[in-house]
């Protein structure tokens, strides 16, 4: 065994004897460090470790998309069918119907698996002015129920759009012509039907007055047009 350099000789035999199990483990050098002094173990200790927590995790806002409006609104997620050849436009001739009512009476009065209008617009009486209802038979993209003929072709590929009013004896509103031009001129450029085959109930079958002696195709085209180029 090889002592330190430096230490008090004369307290030799005490530190022989008080350190003779400590100086082997401490060593040697300017460190005074004791075995009391070294820093207790600063680790977790078993049973009183913390539990491993995820890290938070902003949550983000979700709020409820908004209802889609004007042409969002009309896009069906099913997508656009193929099918259409003809849009054909009705009178419901009842100024106070909603799109409600004529479900109701499609479905429970006549049978129906589905109000009959693939669209209807209101007059601001009882459904809002202009406002365009999207029904469920265009949401599927299924046959309309609205212009029966010998071979059904109008049922079966023509596009069936309500406005509410009795146009025998009153007019349409401003908006309502201006919501049916809107809304034909994004069916037809979406559905590559041409103005030539866009109609009205009685111009198909001759045999109904719908829409209405008051009501008239020219000018509706006339404004489907000029919308068509104001957005382009
Ligand atoms: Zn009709």
């Amino acid at each position: 065994m090889r002592f330190c350099e430096g230490k008090n000789t004369s307290a030799w035999a005490i530190l022989c004897l008080s350190a003779i199990c400590v100086l082997p483990l401490v060593g040697c050098g300017g460190n005074e460090s004791t075995i009391a002094q070294i820093p207790p173990y600063a680790g977790s200790r078993p049973g009183k470790m913390e539990p491993l927590r995820p890290p938070p995790v902003a949550t983000p806002n979700r709020p409820t998309p908004a209802p889609l409006t004007g042409q969002a609104a009309w896009v069906p997620s099913v997508g656009i069918s193929k099918r259409w050849k003809y849009i054909v436009v009705h009178h419901s001739a009842n100024n106070r119907d909603t799109p409600e009512k004529m479900r109701d009476w499609h479905m429970r009065g006549r049978g129906w698996d589905e109000l009959g209008y693939h669209f209807v617009i209101g007059n601001g009486v009882a459904y809002g002015d202009g406002q365009v209802y999207v029904g469920n038979r265009w949401k599927k993209q299924m046959h309309g129920a609205h212009c029966k003929t010998p071979g059904n072709q109008y049922n079966d590929y023509g596009i069936g759009i309500c406005l509410i009013g009795d146009f025998q004896s009153s007019r349409p509103t401003p908006k309502q012509v201006a919501s049916l031009a809107k809304l034909m001129s994004f069916l037809s450029s979406q559905c590559n039907v041409p103005q030539s085959r866009i109609m009205t109930h009685g111009g198909i079958t001759h045999k109904t007055a719908c829409p209405g002696r008051n009501f008239s195709l020219g000018p509706v085209l006339k404004q489907m047009t000029q919308y068509r180029a104001s957005t382009h």
